[in-house]
């Protein structure tokens, strides 16, 4: 059994992405797993080297170790690129053209999660109306009019047709940076990853990573998608809460004491005592972890 961290260094830590490390290192650990550490600093305008080393010395602070780490995103081009040519050569992939107002037209149908569902504007355009255009390309995948179901760990089954709830797909940007949900699955894929912990926010985005897997003829992973932790007004927590961001949680919280608090959110303790990590381990069960939303009350 395989696990990973996959955080993205566009930032310090917050609650949130401590609640699903923990719980993703717990899985691990109580399985006698493996754990994998991968920085996701794909986007080089939002992710910097110096919040990556911050955010190991924050993890294992915390006492969530790993027993590896792969290669950061920015440095696995070459492994994108290889994936990608593959979908390019079977035609799997187009050219889009489309400018952001385009896409975001008030015309544009939208997803329950407020994405909008790519029309296919590009996907049967011909060579010579291709080559009349003068902008940089993304490119998108096309996506079948079928069902993709999936049994959550966490959530149970989720079923998206990714025609009509998502629509194709950026796996390339125009800037030549390949998007998420190719670079997660290749890395997942690549680090023989066999159980992704993450939060719900990712949910919707899982039908499209499991048809990557099978275009690419990869097994997929198991998925846990926990819960978003949310402020009282039913907002999710995000990295704007500073007083909720790793930098002041370890001036106000011991270890063992944000360790107890995030176990507690989750439904493993009854109440907010303090343990350590690899206590918590010995008694780890996904029967015991929440699937709503948790409520976080900003003054603790
Ligand atoms: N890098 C993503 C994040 O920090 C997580 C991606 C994943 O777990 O698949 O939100």
């Amino acid at each position: 059994m395989i696990g990973r961290f996959a955080p993205s260094p566009s930032g310090r830590m917050h609650l949130g992405n401590l609640f699903s490390a923990l719980l993703a290192w717990l899985s691990v650990r109580s399985q006698h797993g493996e754990m994998i550490l991968r920085i996701e600093d794909l986007d080089p305008d939002r992710c910097r080297r110096e919040y990556a080393e911050t955010l190991k010395e924050d993890l294992l602070w915390l006492g969530l170790d790993w027993d590896r780490e792969q290669l950061p995103q920015s440095r696995r081009t070459a492994a994108y690129e290889e994936v990608f040519e593959a979908l390019r050569a079977k035609e799997l992939v187009y050219p889009c053209y489309c400018t952001r107002a385009e896409l975001h037209a008030a015309s544009a149908p939208h997803a329950s999660d407020g994405q909008v569902i790519y029309a296919g504007t590009c996907r049967h355009l011909t060579d010579a109306q291709k080559q009349e255009k003068t902008k940089a390309p993304a490119w998108r995948l096309a996506v079948p009019d079928r069902e993709i179901s999936f049994r959550d760990g966490l959530q149970g089954l989720y079923t998206e047709n990714l025609l009509a709830d998502c629509g194709d797909f950026i796996v390339r940007r125009a800037d030549g940076v390949y998007a998420y949900q190719l670079a997660v699955v290749t890395d997942d894929a690549d680090g023989a990853v066999t159980q992704v912990v993450r939060g719900m926010d990712l949910l919707s985005s899982t039908p499209r990573q499991l048809y990557l897997y099978e275009l690419m003829g990869k097994p997929a992973p198991e998925f846990y998608h926990v819960p978003l932790l949310v402020a009282s007004d039913g907002r999710r927590l995000s990295k704007r809460e500073k007083d909720l961001d790793m930098g002041a949680l370890r001036k106000t919280h011991t270890p063992e004491a944000l360790v107890g608090y995030l176990a507690c959110l989750a439904g493993l303790l009854e109440k907010p005592e303090a343990v350590s990590a690899k206590e918590l381990a010995q008694s780890f069960d996904w029967n015991k972890v929440r699937h709503d939303p948790v409520v976080v009350s900003m003054d603790n």
